[in-house]
Formats: C-alpha cells, sequence, structure tokens
C-alpha cells in the first residue's frame, strides 16, 4: 500500500488531469459545433447553384457576381448567413459552463454606473450544478474584456469545511 504523502500526490495529479479534460472537453464542444456549421454552409454553399441556377450572360462570359444584382445579393446573403452561424457557434459557446457545458443561468447585474472606476457593472452568471461564475463586464472601454471565469470548489468539499470549522 502507498504511504499517505504518495496517494495525495497522485490524487492531486489525477484532479489535475481531470481539470485539463474538463477543458479539453470544452474547446472540443466548440471545435466539433464549428465544424457542423462548416458543414451544414458548405451543403448550403454546394445546393444554392442548383437551386438558383446562375444567370444566362448576354454580353459577358466570366464570373456573374458583380456583374449580375440578383446573382451576387444572393451571394452577400449566403457570406452574411454563414458569418451569423458562426458568430452564433461562438456567442453560444461564451455562456456555457467550462466544466459541464451546461448553459450557464440567473444572470445578476452587480456594481454600479455611478462607480466606473471602483466596483464597474457586471454581469454575474452562474451553472446551475455550482461549478463557476462568469462575470461579463458591462463597460468595455478599454478595448474588448474577455469574460472572466471562476470555478468554484467542490459544493460538498466547501460543506464540509464549513462544518469542520464549526467545531
Ligand atoms: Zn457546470
Amino acid at each position: 500500500m502507498a504511504p499517505i504523502s504518495f496517494s495525495v500526490a497522485e490524487c492531486g495529479r489525477l484532479e489535475k488531469r481531470a481539470g485539463v479534460q474538463e477543458y479539453m472537453k470544452y474547446w472540443a464542444y466548440l471545435v466539433a459545433k464549428l465544424a457542423l456549421a462548416g458543414l451544414f454552409l458548405y451543403r448550403v454553399g454546394r445546393s444554392l447553384p442548383v437551386l438558383l441556377p446562375p444567370p444566362k450572360m448576354r454580353f459577358y462570359t466570366g464570373e456573374p457576381f458583380g456583374h449580375d444584382l440578383v446573382y451576387t445579393l444572393i451571394m452577400f446573403v449566403y457570406s452574411l448567413v454563414a458569418a451569423g452561424v458562426v458568430w452564433l457557434a461562438i456567442w453560444d459557446q461564451r455562456y456555457r459552463c467550462r466544466t459541464c457545458l451546461r448553459k450557464l443561468r440567473m444572470p445578476i447585474l452587480t456594481g454600479d454606473w455611478t462607480h466606473i472606476l471602483l466596483g464597474r457593472p457586471r454581469t454575474e452568471y452562474i451553472c446551475p450544478f455550482g461549478h463557476g461564475t462568469l462575470k461579463v463586464d458591462e463597460v468595455q472601454i478599454t478595448g474588448h474584456l474577455a469574460p472572466d471565469w471562476q470555478p468554484h470548489e467542490d459544493m460538498w468539499k466547501e460543506l464540509v469545511s464549513l462544518d469542520d470549522t464549526k467545531k
């Protein structure tokens, strides 16, 4: 049987590895979503010429883009839809738990608009299973601020430690 100090070290290593695996799961989910979006957009892009065949040009025999109004508009709308789908995938990812990938809930507005320097307004979201809190700044004066994710300790561990301090 391994001495306790060894098993504690092993336990810490396992915990760290579990944390890395959860982190990888989060990014793998984003990659999978983007791959699915890419596949969808590719299929739509491929079926566009079938649904709306390129127009027969009378005096010009090149690419109709930029020469035929309807065709050009359709291509513009398609590129807008493509950008929208990718944006939606990333936006959805930002408001997901980094541990269990569930949608974060219960937005609470903290801080105050009259205290921009100290206690600026933020919206806090939490995971329904208590894995962590996401703090999103409402004021983005100094450029884009990435949302701040703070993982929580295990709920049961915290409860037990509270109980121990009472004794
Ligand atoms: Zn969670």
